[in-house]
């Protein structure tokens, strides 16, 4: 196994020259060339052409946000077993990673005989149902549009990006992508409930991770399902976010992730399916959770890295949106490895991921009905409850195999109860890594970083 001693040196690379790694900037017009995305993200002016290599696994791959990134990605092996066979960059032998060999399979090619009935709207109820059925949990269908698309094009197969397949695509085809593929297709699995209350733990690692893995599963199952029909289908070509949006599975929260309205943040998305079987578009919802997440603010108190805005929308790349500051988020997995993998702090503690119990949706179908401009009315009750109820900051214990949230698994540790004594067995309080502990160290080793860097580059 590698170790920090002998990991590759890795050249500090300066960000790409217009800061965000875009391409060429598009003309805009209002109307068909802004897909309605719903109330939570808003196309308001001109946009540009996202590219899959400049998102942060890619800028990690390539050494540009630093070392202790580099050596979380590449050199780290989970202490936990179950951590180990459920995400190819914790696994001790690739080989045990089932969720690695998907995405390495060999693709197959489209079958010449399509069936019968070929009319959209029988087409796609076929298809949701054959989605459900292989076990995802929500299914949504939009137009392919070019903004919904990567301008490079992306290899998901836990290998890395591969820029040019967008290009490669369209030459081989003749067409532009969204005029060969008309049509997308997204899925989603919903994480447990129960092991996702032990955020920033080993179990909620694994809600994360096996979750992710059966998505991956079905996705594919599905790609060679619409090829045995007789028609194409890729992956690795369209955003997974705006996507989602466009096909009504969800809205945008705060904390920047999909909230959905049975499910709420605990959601899992991946590439969708871009096709040429003819079928019937979703629309965008509206669940309340602008108005919401405008009061709201939970997640971001409890974000560890204040990665999370408590200021208004912002307008980012033409798009209006609560805009996250990705880079912190990303910076505490290197810190935090030894004890777990995701945080996921802001999916347990949004008010629209509680159980599915009757008042959770009778909250929804209230804000639903309500007119925009009285919802506030309606928020303030209902985060109210949310906070007598559930508390303002997620630490409830959770027990499963052998784990225990109330047991500190670090050095010098605390239980639950902020002692190093055994925790009580009666105790319902969980131990959680202190809030907000992170913020600090990040800037002081980005200080400390840049400093380094500055000599070297001196020397
Ligand atoms: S650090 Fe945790 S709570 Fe904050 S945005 Fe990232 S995942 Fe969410
Ligand atoms: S926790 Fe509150 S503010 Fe954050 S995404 Fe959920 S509803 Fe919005």
């Amino acid at each position: 196994m590698a170790t920090v001693q002998d990991r590759p040196e890795v050249e500090q690379v300066e960000p790409s020259s217009n800061g965000h790694g875009y391409g060429e900037q598009k003309e805009w017009k209002p109307g068909p060339d802004a897909p309605f995305l719903g109330r939570s993200v808003e196309q308001v002016g001109p946009w540009e052409p996202i590219k899959a290599s400049e998102n942060p696994h890619e800028k990690n791959k390539r050494g540009e946000l630093g070392k202790p990134l580099f050596n979380w990605y590449f050199n780290r092996t989970s202490k936990d077993p179950l951590g180990r066979i459920s995400f190819i960059q914790s696994a001790a032998d690739k080989k045990n990673v089932a969720f690695f060999a998907v995405g390495q399979a060999p693709k197959g090619k489209v079958n010449s005989e399509k069936p019968k009935v070929q009319d959209a709207k029988t087409l796609t109820k076929h298809i949701k149902r054959v989605a459900h059925y292989m076990g995802a949990d929500l299914v949504g269908i939009t137009a392919t549009h070019p903004s919904l698309l990567y301008s490079d094009g992306a290899e998901v197969d836990n290998l890395g990006s591969v820029p040019g397949l967008a290009q490669k695509n369209e030459a081989e085809a003749g067409l532009p992508t969204h005029e060969r593929y008309p049509n997308a297709i997204v899925i989603t699995v919903a994480w447990d409930y129960d092991k996702i209350q032990a955020h920033r733990h080993h179990i909620g690692d694994h809600a994360y991770h096996f979750s992710q893995a059966r998505l991956g599963a079905i996705y594919e199952n599905l790609v060679r399902y619409i090829k045995e029909m007789g028609y194409s289908a890729v992956r690795n070509l369209a955003q997974p976010m705006p996507t989602a949006l466009s096909a009504g599975l969800g809205e945008m929260g705060r904390n920047g992730i999909l909230i959905t309205e049975k499910y709420g943040a605990r959601i899992h998305l991946s590439s969708p399916i871009l096709t040429d079987m003819p079928l019937l578009s979703d629309k965008p919802i509206d669940i309340g959770v602008t108005d919401f997440c405008a009061r709201c603010k939970k997640c971001a108190t409890t974000c560890p890295t204040n990665s999370i805005t408590m200021e208004d929308k912002v307008v980012h790349n033409g798009i209006k949106k609560y805009k996250l500051n990705w880079e912190t988020c990303y910076r505490l997995r290197a810190y935090v490895m030894d004890f777990w993998e995701v945080c996921m702090s802001c999916v347990t503690i949004c008010p629209y991921t509680k159980p599915r119990r009757w008042w959770h949706d009778l909250a929804i179908q209230t804000l639903k009905r309500t007119p925009t401009s009285l919802r506030a009315g309606v928020v303030w009750p209902l985060k109210w409850i949310d906070d007598a109820f559930w508390g303002t900051v997620p630490k409830k214990r959770v027990k499963w195999l052998d784990y225990d949230t109330a047991v500190y698994h670090g050095k010098n540790g605390k239980n639950g109860n902020g002692t190093h004594e055994e925790p009580d067995p009666k105790s319902k309080i969980g131990y959680y890594h202190p809030l907000k502990e992170n913020t600090r160290r990040f800037e002081l080793l980005k200080e400390r970083e840049k400093t380094a860097t500055t000599r070297t580059k001196q020397d």
